[in-house]
């Protein structure tokens, strides 16, 4: 069956919740056992069925289900964020002493983990190009080298990696290959397909889509599950049944919105290419993105964010443009049903590529609106930028 249906379809037992489509919220902390017996066998199994809240409900069991059908996983794992789920994966693999191989792209609070945390615990961390080919990547390996983070593409500046040459490096050096794929969402990349042993997600964008709650889920091989569902469950991460029950009522509809934030995208980025005001449009589904050809082998569809670079130009015009737009909101996050536009410097969270380029770049994450109004709108913003 199709992705889009399995959206439907995954995690659910209609005949187990007394035929009611969705499972039931359950707010637990506690957990009664009927007998000793009872007891000691949940002991022996604490992550199958309910053992203690913090440990999951039955909407989490079918939020993972779900989830984890979608990317082929063998499990899932459900943490309170995004971020959470960076963490607990990372920390799934690294240890004292040993060597982390971080794409230079990657989410900034990704990169905070491995310069705060990380450094503090005595594991190091080497970024390199999100470009690089595989000789390079190899060359970076040392008898330290425990794992290689992937994302493609950067949630700011859109470069892809070759993510099935990397991971073939990676793994004949035995190390882990985590990628974040919360761009792509598991309907239009599949990680797990393409060599990543953990994939990564911030539920809190598409999965959600509603800019309503915070939630991450991590799908995993075999190999790698039971560290990963340790790891989680050894800090205490846990999301709450209202927040996990929304990740799952916007996974039904995922398939279904995600090609609206594509096409609203893809005709927000073809028309601000047309205009004098933009000098660059990344995106990695137009020909003229530098990975296009890996974009074309390796997804099935492009999500709603992407990014421009203007012309140089004054502060204040910029502002004139970006405050008095009425559609596009100012703020962090994306993946919600609106539209929203971001200043951004890359240049402030990598070090081992440069961001060239000749003035300010913005992210846009286009919205469910209707694509008139937002080039409308973005054409009147065009209009006060340019005086
Ligand atoms: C937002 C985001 C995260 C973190 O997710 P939160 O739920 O906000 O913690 C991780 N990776 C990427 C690429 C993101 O955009």
């Amino acid at each position: 069956m199709k992705r889009a249906t399995r959206l439907v379809h995954a995690g659910r037992d209609p005949a187990a919740q007394q035929g009611m489509v969705n499972p039931p919220v359950y707010h637990a902390s506690t957990v009664l056992f009927e007998s000793l017996d009872a007891l000691e066998a949940a002991t022996r199994n604490p992550f199958k069925g309910v053992y203690y809240g913090r440990n999951g409900t039955p909407v989490q069991f079918a939020f993972e289900t779900a989830v984890a059908e979608m990317e082929g996983a063998f499990g899932a794992v459900t943490t309170c964020s995004g971020l959470a789920a960076i963490v607990a994966a990372v920390m799934s693999v690294a240890e004292t002493g040993t060597q982390l191989l971080v794409t230079d792209n990657v989410y900034g609070p990704t990169r905070n983990l491995c310069e705060g945390l990380l450094k503090r615990l005595g594991v190091e961390t080497v970024y390199f190009d999100p470009t690089i080919d595989a000789e390079a990547l190899a060359a970076l390996i040392t008898p330290a080298t425990r794992a290689v983070f992937l994302e493609a593409p950067g949630s700011l500046t859109f470069e892809i990696s070759d993510v099935p040459a990397l991971a073939a490096v990676a793994h004949r050096h035995d190390l882990t290959v985590l990628a974040d794929n919360t761009w792509a969402t598991p309907l239009f990349y599949n990680a797990l397909e393409h060599g990543v042993d953990i994939s990564i997600h911030a539920a809190t964008k598409y999965i959600v889509g509603h800019a309503d709650a915070m939630l991450g889920v991590i799908n995993c091989n075999e190999a790698h599950y039971p560290a990963v569902r340790k790891s989680a469950a050894s800090m205490g991460y846990c999301a709450g049944p209202d927040d996990i029950y929304l990740g799952l009522r916007g996974l039904r509809t995922m398939g279904q919105r995600l090609p609206v934030h594509e096409a609203n995208a893809l005709a927000l980025a073809n028309w601000l290419a047309e205009q004098p005001a933009v000098a660059q449009v990344i995106h990695p589904a137009r020909a003229d993105h530098p990975q296009h050809a890996l974009f074309q082998r390796d997804f099935s569809g492009s999500s709603g964010l992407f990014a421009i670079v203007l012309e140089p130009c004054e502060r204040e015009r910029l502002a004139a443009m970006l405050d008095n737009l009425a559609l596009y909101g100012m703020g962090f996050s994306w993946g919600g049903y609106e539209s929203l536009i971001l200043p951004i410097d890359p240049n402030r969270s990598r070090t081992a590529t440069r961001w060239d380029a000749p003035g300010q770049t913005l992210r846009i994450h286009a919205g469910l609106e209707d694509i008139d109004d937002l080039i409308a709108d973005l054409d009147a913003g065009l209009a006060r930028l340019t005086g």
